[in-house]
């Protein structure tokens, strides 16, 4: 049986970026803009079990900048004015929620300002996208700018998933029963199938009732998710959180590109926020799709990480926590 999810917004701290690396055509290549990393809780409850079962999705920025290793801390130098205040922790204790309520924490990605304090959280879960454990590890790395910068300890391995290959096929099925325990769904991702749901290719369907399906949204950074949440099941309307898929609703509109540009110590090659510009093009066709007038799963609200103007409108209408999407 279909089942929804409360979501709400969680504030995470700001940070400041330079348009000209993000949006193109600028007026003013200088422009900077103060915008917030905003993180969300996401609350299930079992029509078997009654049991409630709290995600979170990002972690948003650290509380002090000198939390991070040092090459992140630089980079943050020139994000600033930067503020981790209020962080996850105070936005959930703002609604009496503790990180020990916390089942798991899914990180869209492992970028600095999404990681937040993962210690902060000692007895969740948690879940990345394929791709991530080997940023983190050193296995690859990246030389897309200064923002790409991992650390080895960020996750408790003991407590972290990842999430299965999207390209490619799996040789066991999902043994997925409605009747058990949500918990144990969150225990099986690492070997849940990636399947179509609608306009969107590839999704795992967490609670396998279609409350909460996470994304494969890939050109951002390996292992980049996002989260489809059903929030009311009649008339159906779902929030799409889209993490760093697309920096600015312009883009995800048509009236702007994605920003390029040369580094000055190498003249050949093109810089781009996303590390797969053309990757990072069709996800954005495909949550535009989603958000259009007439797709077929119903009404879908995007937000984006980053959208200023998006979270002034929730800070008005109180659609932060303890308000709800
Ligand atoms: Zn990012």
């Amino acid at each position: 049986m279909r089942n929804s999810v409360s979501v709400h917004a969680l504030r995470a701290g700001n940070l400041t970026l330079p348009e000209n690396k993000f949006l193109a055509p600028l007026e003013d290549i200088e422009s900077r803009r103060t915008v917030p990393s905003l993180s969300f809780l996401i609350q299930h409850c079992s029509r078997v079990t009654r049991k409630t079962t709290r995600l979170v999705f990002d972690l948003g920025i650290r509380r002090e900048p000198h939390f991070y290793q040092e090459d992140i801390r630089r980079h943050t130098m020139t994000r600033e004015p930067l503020s981790g205040r209020p962080d996850v922790i105070d936005s959930l204790d703002s609604g009496d929620i503790a990180s020990s309520d916390i089942d798991m924490v899914i990180l869209s990605h492992v970028h600095w300002d999404h990681i937040g304090m993962p210690s902060d959280f000692p007895l969740s879960s948690f879940a990345v996208g394929h791709g991530s454990l080997d940023l983190l590890n050193g296995t690859k790395v990246l030389s897309n700018g200064g923002h790409s910068h991992f650390e080895k300890d960020l996750l408790p391995m003991e407590r972290t998933v990842e999430l299965p290959d999207p390209t490619r096929a799996r040789i066991h099925d999902e043994q997925v029963d409605c009747h058990q325990d949500p918990v144990f769904y969150l225990g099986m991702l690492s070997q849940r199938l990636w399947r179509p749901f609608g306009p969107v290719p590839r999704t795992i369907d967490i609670f396998a009732d279609g409350s909460v399906l996470l994304v494969d949204s890939p050109g951002h950074l390996p292992g980049h998710i996002n989260l489809l949440c059903l929030v009311n099941l009649d008339p159906v309307r779902y929030v799409y959180l889209a993490g760093d898929a697309c920096h600015d609703r312009r883009i995800l509109t048509g009236e702007c590109n994605i920003a390029e540009w040369k580094d000055p110590k190498f003249p050949d090659k093109v810089c781009c926020i996303h590390l797969d510009r053309e990757e990072a093009m069709n996800t954005i066709k495909m949550i535009r799709s989603l958000e259009m007038d007439g797709n077929s799963l119903g009404e879908v609200e995007v937000i984006l990480a980053h959208d200023d103007q998006w979270a002034k409108d929730a800070e008005k209408r109180g659609r932060f926590f303890p308000g709800a999407l």
